[in-house]
């Protein structure tokens, strides 16, 4: 696959943290969003992202690794909230693409943990990705609530799996096939929660080089109101195979 690659990050206009991290290395694009008191939020992202760079180092690796490395990833995080009373009942979401290899051919393993997300986006359409691990979502699944309504419910930000429990989450992972002229958006939800679907849309068909669509998609959610830090990676699969 040959890749273009853009990272964006703001801590927003009312966070004085950014408990956001990202990796877009070696083929491992991830977005993580930390919660937890005191600074504990930005420990819980940076020592997700730390354990994925391992995964980044990998030559090979398949979709069984990613798993494993979610799984050691919560390891770390409830070790660490053990050592340090101060991190108690930190979390973070992780979500993102890793290339892998399945049957020697190359793949792209989509993982999510909690309700940060992947968009793709192919022939001007906007799909999401993952599916969001949220209490919203099931109201939404029941058909209690629209997708809009979700959107300023008050349980928008309780997440149903996050890494840092015991036991620890079962994360979606999923594999799909690369194709040329695809392109992935990774973001917290300080994106999502700023800008529909037809937005992060627009912006996209405005920009063709990865870096300044992050860079604008990070901007258009400021300018809607940057209630949150907010994280982009945007992939663009120039060539597959
Ligand atoms: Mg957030």
């Amino acid at each position: 696959m040959r890749l273009r690659v853009g990272v964006a990050t703001d801590i927003g206009r009312v966070r004085d943290h950014n408990e956001d991290a990202s990796l877009a290395e070696n083929g491992v694009f991830v977005v993580a969003d930390g919660m937890g008191g005191h600074a504990a939020g930005e420990v819980a992202s940076a020592l997700v992202v730390e354990t994925l760079r391992d995964l980044a180092d990998r030559a090979e690796r398949g979709p069984e690794d990613v798993e494993a490395v979610v799984r050691q990833a919560n390891d770390r995080l409830l070790d660490s909230a053990e050592a340090h009373r101060d991190q108690e009942g930190m979390g973070t979401t992780l979500t993102g693409v890793v290339s892998v290899t399945v049957d020697g051919a190359e793949r792209w393993a989509v993982v999510n943990v909690g309700d940060s997300r992947v968009y793709r986006w192919a022939d001007g359409k906007l799909d999401q990705v993952t599916v969001d691990h949220s209490e919203v979502r099931e109201l939404v699944d029941l058909g209690w609530i629209t997708r809009e309504q979700a959107r300023y419910h008050p349980l928008r930000n309780i997440v149903t799996r996050s890494i840092g429990t015991d036991p620890g989450p079962e994360p979606d992972v999923t594999v799909r096939e690369p194709e040329a002229g695809e392109r992935f958006v990774i973001c917290s939800d300080g994106l999502s929660d700023e800008l529909r679907d037809e937005a992060i849309a627009t912006v996209l068909g405005e920009h063709p080089d990865a870096q300044e669509a992050a860079d604008a998609l990070v901007a258009a959610a400021l300018e809607a109101g940057g209630r949150d830090n907010v994280t982009v990676v945007v992939v663009d699969v120039d060539a597959a195979g």
